[in-house]
């Protein structure tokens, strides 16, 4: 069971959306400064996706090569997955361990899914790639 109460994963998924919204606005960004053909052939598709369609639009960016534009995926990514564990009720615990998050760590990062011990193993296995902690 997750430590959080109604009121507090209310507020968290409000955050995770806001966020969510934000990455999009940023990508999408991104994709309209760039003038070469790549980005104009996205920004087309782009146009034509459906902007509640999650799986559409994480696809759509990952094919994006843009560095700025692969870190806004990533992120979005998280913040998806954390969205869909707000939807199951297992938001605020860790996928690894199924321990609590600790609260402060949700406050500083809302779509972390694994307590730092965990996120710490998952990064060395990963090859060191520090991702957000
Ligand atoms: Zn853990």
């Amino acid at each position: 069971m997750s430590q959080l109460s109604k009121k507090d994963l209310d507020a968290f998924a409000r955050r995770l959306q806001e966020r969510r919204r934000a990455l999009i606005a940023e990508i999408r960004q991104e994709i309209e400064d760039g003038e070469d053909e790549h980005s104009m052939a996205l920004r087309d598709q782009f146009d034509d996706l459906d902007p509640h369609d999650d799986r559409a639009v994480s696809d759509w960016v990952r094919e994006v090569g843009i560095a700025q534009v692969v870190r806004d995926t990533r992120e979005l990514d998280d913040v998806e997955a954390a969205l869909l564990r707000v939807a199951d009720k297992s938001y605020g615990m860790c996928v690894d361990c199924g321990e609590a998050i600790p609260r402060a760590r949700l406050d500083a990062t809302p779509s972390a899914v694994r307590c730092v011990p965990c996120q710490e193993k998952a990064e060395a296995r990963a090859g060191g790639v520090k991702t957000s902690l």
